[in-house]
């Protein structure tokens, strides 16, 4: 989790969210058209849409995307990871 400065004026901040998309992490943004793309192999970082008064933060969940139960019944928590 990176520390983002709080309660500056005209700063906004928005929680983005990880998820896996290949070999790629992607974190979107649910209130603007921000995206982040980090490639896990080479570690290239690419930004879409960054605006200069929106800070962005967020952390990658693997099993964000899914309900932890949905995973729990397919016997995935706790299991291989590929
Ligand atoms: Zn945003």
């Amino acid at each position: 989790m990176i520390q983002m400065p709080q309660g500056k004026k005209g700063k906004v901040h928005h929680e983005i969210i990880g998820f896996r998309v290949n070999e790629w992490i992607v974190y979107r943004c649910s209130q603007c058209d921000y995206e982040l793309h980090n490639n896990l192999t080479t570690h290239k970082v690419v930004i879409k849409n960054q605006k200069r008064e929106i800070t962005h933060s967020g952390t990658y969940q693997p099993f964000k995307i899914e309900s932890t139960g949905e995973i729990r019944k397919r016997g995935l928590l706790g299991g291989n990871v590929h």
